[in-house]
């Protein structure tokens, strides 16, 4: 095996797959997952492959943004070395700054050529065991009745715990709460998802109104740049919060920790930018006594397999959030995560154990840089 193998050739792919229905939360919805492809082929034979999931309303990024960016990301990193990671993100972050999404295929595909020249799983590279992780299930804002019987049949299908979103209006929130606890009863842990739909003072009355359902914790109260709106909500709240929107990266992370803003931080890859900066949230989180979680945008089983690795590697990552594949109406990806009601399986395969199939790549619009 090379010791100092060379990025050869990147292959970049718009991909685009329907949802089973619109999924709605505060602050808009999404009808298909239009997300970007990154596979990293080397001189060694070593492939990777890396996903981004753009939420155009959370990371400024869109299909259309994340294709470009990476055409010029990919320019920057042929004919370098793939296993030199901290330099490739230094090279990427120092050309552009944000483009999370865009940012985390590459990183995903580095790491994923990294562990497969080790030889080993990624959760193993990175210090971890493998471990069967519990995801939640979650659902989208709708009508009470119909976010209850989503509940119902996400309890059938073995959900030991659902994330509902809300951060809509004070009594229409409380009364989806109340008859979705009524229809699953106590068992089943609960989380709530406002999604900044909240402002400071109905965030704080609605949080105390729903301290009677037993709610493990609410992700982002109120709107993602309004730090000190958070810290005053995390203080009166009776329910932990977690700092989702407002979280992207390491330096974000040791402000909210400095601030004691919250309870708990949300990665995503598609926030931080990919596995470096998802492990540099959680050594902050875990410095401040700060568990983790991390959770998804819409990816992919590619992506979401990337992100069980980064839970299975570290203990301060608590939480699992990973049902974003549940929206799919057709599963693009060989490998990977295997889903069983709640409990995800990781692969053992070296790498990240997932990618795409060749013929589902075969019919998107590509750009290939050599
Ligand atoms: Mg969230």
């Amino acid at each position: 095996m090379k010791q100092n193998p060379k990025i050869t050739r990147i292959e970049i792919y718009k991909t685009s797959i329907d949802f089973v229905e619109p999924f709605r939360i505060a602050i808009g919805e999404i009808k298909r997952g239009n997300g970007l492809a990154v596979c990293i082929h080397t001189d060694s034979g070593l492939i990777g492959t890396g996903e981004g999931a753009p939420y155009s309303f959370i990371t400024g990024e869109t299909q259309e943004t994340c294709f470009e960016v990476a055409q010029v990301l990919a320019r920057i990193l042929i004919g370098k070395n793939p296993l030199a990671i901290e330099d490739r993100i230094h090279d990427m972050d120092t050309f552009i700054v944000h483009n999370s999404t865009a940012k985390c295929a590459f990183d995903n595909a580095l790491y994923d050529i990294l562990a497969k020249q080790a030889g080993l799983p990624l959760y193993a590279l990175l210090g971890g065991e493998k471990e069967v992780l519990i995801t939640d299930f979650t659902i989208g804002i709708g009508s009470p009745e119909k976010m209850t019987s989503r509940a119902k049949e996400y309890v059938q299908e073995g959900a030991s715990s659902i994330k509902v979103k809300l951060g809509t209006t004070y009594h229409a929130d409380i009364e989806r709460i109340e008859a979705i606890r009524e229809a699953i009863g106590w068992n089943i842990a609960l989380r709530i998802d406002a999604n900044q739909g909240w402002d400071t003072f109905t965030a704080i009355k609605t949080l105390q109104a729903l301290e009677k359902f037993d709610i493990d914790f609410c992700e982002e109260p109120v709107a993602h740049w309004n730090n000190a709106a958070m810290k005053e909500v995390h203080e009166k709240s009776p329910i932990a919060i977690m700092a989702d929107e407002s979280i992207f990266d390491h330096h974000d992370a040791m402000r909210l920790a400095s601030m004691r803003a919250c309870t708990y931080f949300n990665i995503k890859l598609a926030k931080a930018g990919g596995i470096n900066k998802g492990l540099m949230i959680n050594a902050v989180g875990e410095s401040a006594g700060i568990a983790c979680m991390v959770g998804g945008m819409f990816e992919t089983r590619v992506g979401i397999s990337a992100g069980s690795h980064l839970i299975s590697a570290r203990k301060n990552i608590r939480f699992a959030d990973l049902d974003s594949t549940h929206h799919y109406s057709y599963d693009p990806v060989i490998g990977g995560v295997i889903f069983e009601g709640c409990k995800v399986t990781l692969p053992d395969d070296p790498g990240i154990g997932a990618e795409f199939d060749p013929a589902f790549l075969n019919d998107l619009q590509k750009k290939i840089i050599q």
